[in-house]
């Protein structure tokens, strides 16, 4: 509605007062509106998720952003620091104790015991595509909400499915134009564990003045935790810290030899990271992460920036956690990729290296240009008419100026434009201008569709959409 104009108000009414914010609005710290231009590297990653999911037989799952928030401190672990330190965890007004998902892992989880995925043939392959939520320090790359991509395989334990969605993961990451890194490492069963604690604890211990306040706590209650700390004295502590893959039992082990096995077989470049452990204590046997190394710091040329690794996803095996959701013992293993950082990675090698990654945007066929208010509302009848025959169309039905109307033609690089005045609408004949050399030419408004045909696909053979 046009806002009415001072002199239009009635002379013995009070002007109505606006409800106005007293500041304007802004994005939540932390959050990220996606904006148009931005929307093709969203629509090609969310297309090529879905199709490379659907060839390995993944099929897509849906779960709710809120689940309960026991479901993540029991799944992922109190003194993880996603629980403990980023969950946004709230209690709703019929008094439950909720949480926004920080991951998608244990409502899958939560939904394949909740409708009995375990009577259907297993394994079942499950992926997802949607918001996540951790109230992280917010900066280039870290949001508090992020889309994660990620695939499940539920019901099977076998070195195989680790490594089919290592696989499927790097074919991602390499389809959308990435160079992916894979680090992987095995972290071993309840048992190795136990031993490796031990020893990390030992390792520690000598070393507790110099940890950072969190580790401090974790060196008691979660030693493992030490080795993700982003602390960077606790960093420089790892270099030396004991391996884990020393302390796996023979089963582990042999299960890690079979995982790497298959990377060599599928010639994925790899490499052993000992320190790996991932964030979440729900992770048992292998666990893995991809980087991108970033071609060009959008920081400056500081050549140690340069190199910084950007991790653009990981995963690993997670054997006990339908157990400890109450279910029979179901081996499980999966990956999440992170959106957000993978589109960072495509448009700094985009910047770097001057290729797309993102394939071209369909060219728009025919420009629908009118002039005088009966052929404008034609010209939108003939628009529907064009779109439902299958062309590539675009208009601009509020412009009066045929001028202006070419114009933006012009600029949306348009290869034919198709002009409804008057005088045509009077005739029943339609204009047709050729966008690149300008010549035009009064064609039969009946005879229309088929020169049109003609034109854009047996003359040029391109038409964008047949
Ligand atoms: P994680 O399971 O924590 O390793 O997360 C999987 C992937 O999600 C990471 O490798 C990142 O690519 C991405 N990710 C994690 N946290 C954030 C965040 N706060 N903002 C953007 N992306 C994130």
């Amino acid at each position: 509605m046009p806002r009415k104009k001072k002199e239009d108000q009635k002379p013995d009414m009070p002007p109505i007062e606006l409800p106005k914010m007293k500041e304007r609005p802004q994005l939540v710290k932390g959050m990220k509106d996606i904006l148009p231009g931005d929307q093709c590297y969203w629509e090609y990653i969310r297309d090529t998720a879905r199709s490379i999911a659907s060839l390995y037989s993944f099929d897509r799952i849906d779960t709710p952003v809120v689940e309960s928030a026991a479901l993540f401190t029991h799944g992922l672990g109190k003194l993880t620091d996603i629980v403990e330190k980023e969950m946004y965890a709230f209690i709703d007004q019929g008094g439950q104790n909720l949480a926004l998902r920080p991951e998608f892992t244990a409502g899958v989880a939560r939904a394949y015991l909740e409708h009995g995925m375990n009577v259907w043939p297993q394994p079942v392959k499950l992926y997802a595509v949607g918001p996540v939520f951790r109230h992280d320090k917010p900066q280039e790359g870290r949001y508090r909400q992020h889309n994660q991509f990620s695939c499940e395989i539920i019901g099977e334990g076998k070195p195989a499915a680790d490594a089919q969605l290592m696989f499927l993961a790097y074919k991602f990451l390499k389809t959308v134009g990435l160079m992916p890194q894979l680090h992987v490492n095995s972290i071993g069963c309840l048992a190795c564990r136990s031993v490796f604690k031990e020893q990390l604890i030992e390792y520690y211990r000598s070393k507790r003045s110099v940890l950072c306040e969190d580790c401090k706590r974790r060196l008691t209650k979660n030693p493992l935790r030490i080795l993700d700390c982003k602390n960077d004295t606790c960093q420089e502590l790892k270099a030396k810290a004991p391996h884990i893959v020393d302390s796996l039992c023979e089963s582990c082990q042999s299960h890690f030899m079979g995982v790497v096995d298959f990377l060599d077989e599928l010639d994925i470049p790899y490499q052993h990271n000992p320190h790996l452990v991932r964030g979440i204590d729900y992770y048992t046997r292998t666990v893995f992460e991809f980087y991108a190394l970033k071609e060009e710091s959008p920081e400056g040329d500081d050549d140690e920036k340069k190199a910084a690794p950007i991790a653009l996803g990981g995963g690993g095996r997670y054997d006990n956690l339908i157990e400890m959701f109450g279910g029979v013992s179901t081996p499980a293993s999966g990956f999440a990729l992170g959106i957000e950082r993978i589109i960072l990675a495509m448009k700094a090698r985009e910047a770097a290296g001057g290729v797309r990654c993102v394939p071209p945007r369909k060219p728009i066929d025919i420009f629908v240009a009118q002039l005088g208010e009966q052929a404008k509302r034609k010209a939108m009848l003939l628009f529907e008419d064009l779109i439902a025959d299958g062309f590539s169309v675009a208009e601009s039905f509020t412009k009066d100026s045929l001028k202006a109307q070419l114009e933006l033609a012009n600029k949306m690089g348009v290869k034919l434009s198709l002009i409804l005045g008057q005088q045509e609408l009077i005739d029943g004949t339609i204009i047709i201008r050729n966008m690149e050399g300008g010549e035009q030419e009064v064609v039969d408004r009946k005879k229309l569709m088929k020169i049109l045909h003609r034109k854009l696909i047996v003359e040029n053979g391109d038409i964008s959409n047949p």
